[in-house]
């Protein structure tokens, strides 16, 4: 494959090159993980563009308190650079921040990285048959082009009447301010998502009160986590079998456990309905509020979240559940729908992220001048969630429908990364210069997806999430098992695609 003879790392002091075989947009888990295995491929000529000063992406963003992932630590990793020494079996943020940054040094990606570089705008030369990327410190042009910008990296503020007049405190969660004291302070939560039922219960002993604003309640089920002891850690150091062989069980378990629920047959869930509902009972005495804390919908149809915490938290003496919708925010305080106006020093938005809208795509131009979003209009669609017609040499990791519902993302971008890696070697073979999904593969592609989707609790579950775009599709999840997507990526088929040599004035180079 192509490759600098003695490759020499660059450095973050560095001018930002010319040109670059492969630009990847964003350093977190999915564009490291690709980096990573470029240089274990012997590929040097590729540069990492990345706004922030540092790696990490979600997990360098996310500092909340409490803030930890609900997939076991086990699988939430790269499966090439294990860590025996996971500390908890569902690792907190610092450590999994840790884990990618010293990941990065120790194999030596970190130097590919160039910090402070914000996409603006890419734009497809048919012509020169490459990306043109103008950043935020300098342009390039790259023959592929990568955007690993993730789903979770553009937080969402709610539309909230008055959230502006707002004269208090007012933060995300995915922008927590540290330096703000909490201490006896009436704090308004917004959001009963995955970050604040971590958040809430971290905050709820330290503020005066604290008013949660519930628009609809999340399924919990409790969290299985534990302290690794001494003798896992070394036996896992000492025999890293072991710790694959945990990993394999791990992976199976999610697979086999939450799937067949999830897409094929969503009675299943009423069984895990009933633990949910002993779990609530549990730690909430109050009658009232343990029937304002359940569910209306199937269990999975929002992601399914793992708390021994939050219950607990609500049912404190500072702590009131506020189910009447927002109407308002003014200077000082929240008014609900049924009338009442409650003080408020600092409101803390748990309100989730722009998943749906796939950050970035409104700076990305194909072969015809127009954007991604303008050719998505509200609905991303792709092919095998990595490739769009219409936008040459393009790849997206984490894709549309490629985020998991039931296991390790991960997985799905590792999957991606293979089959990007595949891609390459199949389009050097040819001496192709650019590559192109066919449009009636990509659709029926999308079409047999959302068949596959009409059955699923996410479809059928009975309520409105993120999951969901602005036309209603599932435009996030993948609908199956992870090893189906793992063995369609498992190659290129050449007969899915319109490869071509040459720039368009030699158009008759044309592959196929
Ligand atoms: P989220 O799950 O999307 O939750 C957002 C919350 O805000 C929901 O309760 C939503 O209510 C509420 N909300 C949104 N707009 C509102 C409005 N205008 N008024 C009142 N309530 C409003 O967001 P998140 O908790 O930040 O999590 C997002 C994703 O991040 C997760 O699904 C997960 O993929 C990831 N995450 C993962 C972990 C992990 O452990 N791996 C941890 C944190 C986050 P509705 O339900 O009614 O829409």
């Amino acid at each position: 494959m192509t490759q600098l003879d003695a490759p020499t790392a660059p450095t973050e002091a560095d001018p930002l090159p010319d040109h670059a075989r492969i630009a990847i947009v964003g350093a977190g888990f999915s564009g490291l993980a690709l980096g990573m295995r470029l240089l274990e491929e012997g590929m040097y000529d590729f540069v990492v563009l990345e706004r922030a000063r540092d790696v990490g992406g979600t997990w360098r963003d996310n500092t909340y308190p409490g803030c930890a992932c609900d997939v076991p630590s086990h699988l939430y990793s790269f499966s090439f650079a294990p860590n025996p020494d996971w500390s908890r079996t569902y690792s907190e943020q610092p450590e999994i921040y840790e884990y990618i940054r010293r990941t990065a040094a120790e194999r030596g990606v970190d130097s590919y990285v160039r910090f402070g570089h914000e996409v603006q705008g890419s734009r497809w030369d048919e012509d020169a048959q490459h990306w043109h990327i103008a950043t935020s410190s300098g342009e390039l042009t790259a023959n592929y082009l990568v955007s690993a910008m993730g789903p979770l990296s553009a937080p969402a503020w709610p539309e909230v009447e008055g959230l502006d007049s707002f004269e208090g405190k007012i933060f995300h969660s995915a922008e927590w301010d540290h330096e703000h004291d909490l201490n006896g302070e009436r704090v308004g939560v917004i959001g009963t998502g995955a970050s604040a039922i971590q958040f809430v219960p971290e905050i709820q002993p330290q503020v005066g009160r604290l008013h949660v604003y519930q628009r609809t309640p999340p399924w919990i089920l409790p969290r299985p986590d534990r302290a690794t002891t001494r003798l896992e850690r070394r036996a896992y150091r000492r025999f890293p079998w072991l710790q694959k062989l945990t990993r394999t069980l791990v992976y199976w378990r999610q697979e086999l456990l939450m799937v067949p629920g999830l897409v094929y047959r969503p009675q299943i869930m009423k069984a895990a309905e009933v633990a949910s509902r002993w779990h609530l009972r549990r730690h909430v005495r109050d009658e009232k509020l343990r029937e304002e804390l359940t569910p209306a919908y199937r269990l999975g149809c929002k992601r399914i979240l793992i708390s021994d915490e939050w219950y607990p938290a609500l049912a404190s003496d500072n702590v009131e559940v506020v189910h009447s919708g927002i109407e308002e925010v003014r200077a000082h305080s929240i008014v609900t729908a049924d009338g009442t106006e409650r003080e408020i020093d600092t409101i803390i938005l748990g309100t989730g992220f722009r998943a749906t809208d796939m950050v970035g795509s409104e700076h990305i131009y194909g072969r015809d001048g127009r954007s991604l979003r303008e050719t998505w209009q509200g609905s991303p669609q792709a092919h095998l969630g990595t490739t769009v017609a219409g936008f040459p040499n393009l790849f997206l990791l984490v894709g549309p429908n490629l985020g998991p519902g039931h296991t390790s993302v991960v997985f799905y971008t590792e999957s991606q990364v293979r089959y990007l890696l595949e891609t390459l070697k199949a389009l050097e073979q040819r001496e192709a210069t650019s590559f192109e999904v066919r449009k009636d593969v990509q659709d029926a592609y999308n079409a047999d997806l959302q068949e596959r989707m009409r059955k699923t609790v996410w479809t059928t579950g009975g309520c409105n999430s993120w999951y969901l775009d602005e036309t209603g599709k599932n435009t996030t999840l993948w609908p199956g098992f992870s090893w189906e997507l793992r063995l369609r990526t498992r190659s290129f088929d050449e007969t899915e695609h319109t490869l071509q040599r040459g720039g368009s004035r030699d158009r008759a180079a044309a592959v196929a």
